[in-house]
C-alpha cells in the first residue's frame, strides 16, 4: 500500500496544477473572458506561453519572473496561488483522507482561492463562482444525509439574511451600502459548506480580521474610516481555519457545542 505521505505528495503536485488553472480563473473571470480560449499569452507582448514555460512554480523560477520574449514581469501572484492551492489540498488530504467530507472541503478551497484574490483586486465576488458554489455546497451536504443538509440549508438561509439586513440597515441609517450583494451570495455559499455555526464563526473571524487590518491601515496613515476593504477576502481567509478546525475553534472561542 502507498504510504499516506506519498498520497499527500501526489495531492500537492495535483494542487499545483489546479492552482495554475485558478490563476487563469482569477485573471479572466472578472474580465468576462473565456477560460478555454485563447491559450495563455503574455499580456506584454502577446507571445503564446509554451508548455515548458507554464509549469507551476518552476517556470516562474527559471524565467526569473519575466516573460521569455519581452522581459515583462510576471506577477508573483502566479507562484503564490499555485503554492497556496497545493498546500490547502495537501492539508485537506492530511486532515480528512479520501472521504466525502474531504471532497467537499477541497471544492470549497478551490472556490475560496479565486474568490479571495478577485475580491482583493477588483472588489468583486463573481456570481459564476458563488452561485455554483452554493449549489455544490448543498449537493455535498445532501450526500451526507438529512441532519447535515438541514444544517447547510439553515446556514445558506441565515448567511443570506445577515448581509441583506446589513445592506438595508446601513442604507436606512447612513444612506449608503454597508455590504455588497456579492457578500450575500458568498455567505450563503459558506453557510451551505460549513453549516450555520461554521458560517457565523467565519463571519465573526472575518469581521475581527477586517477590523484589525482597517485599524492598522488608519494607524499607519494609509486608510480612513471610510476606506473600502475587500470584506469578501477576509471572509474567504477566515473560512479556511473554520473548514479545517471548527470544533477546536469553537472550544477556543468558548462556544457551546450542539
Ligand atoms: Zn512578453
Amino acid at each position: 500500500m502507498t504510504p499516506g505521505w506519498a498520497v499527500t505528495a501526489i495531492v500537492f503536485v495535483y494542487g499545483l496544477a489546479m492552482g495554475s488553472f485558478l490563476n487563469v480563473v482569477i485573471h479572466r473571470v472578472p474580465r468576462e473572458m473565456s477560460l478555454w480560449r485563447p491559450r495563455s499569452h503574455c499580456p506584454g507582448c502577446g507571445a503564446l506561453v509554451a508548455w515548458y514555460d507554464n509549469v507551476p512554480v518552476l517556470s516562474y523560477l527559471w524565467l526569473l519572473g519575466r516573460c521569455r520574449h519581452c522581459g515583462a514581469p510576471i506577477s508573483w501572484r502566479y507562484p503564490l496561488v499555485e503554492l497556496t492551492t497545493a498546500g490547502l489540498l495537501a492539508l485537506v488530504h492530511h486532515r480528512f483522507g479520501l472521504t466525502v467530507a474531504a471532497a467537499e472541503v477541497a471544492v470549497l478551497m478551490l472556490l475560496l482561492v479565486p474568490l479571495a484574490w478577485i475580491d482583493l483586486e477588483h472588489h468583486l465576488l463573481p456570481d459564476v463562482l458563488t452561485l455554483p458554489g452554493l449549489a455544490l455546497g448543498l449537493g455535498g451536504a445532501a450526500l451526507e444525509g438529512w441532519p447535515i443538509l438541514r444544517d447547510a440549508l439553515l446556514g445558506a438561509a441565515v448567511g443570506a439574511v445577515i448581509p441583506i439586513a446589513v445592506i438595508y440597515g446601513y442604507r436606512w441609517l447612513r444612506g449608503r451600502e454597508g455590504m455588497g450583494w456579492g457578500d450575500v451570495k458568498l455567505l450563503a455559499m459558506l453557510g451551505a459548506f460549513l453549516g450555520w455555526r461554521g458560517m457565523l464563526m467565519t463571519l465573526v473571524l472575518g469581521s475581527l480580521a477586517g477590523g484589525a487590518v482597517g485599524l492598522g491601515l488608519i494607524a499607519l496613515g494609509r486608510g480612513k474610516s471610510d476606506t473600502e476593504l475587500p470584506f469578501g477576502t477576509f471572509l474567504c481567509v477566515a473560512a479556511v481555519p473554520v473548514a479545517f478546525w471548527a470544533p477546536e475553534l469553537a472550544r477556543f472561542l468558548g462556544w457551546v457545542g450542539p
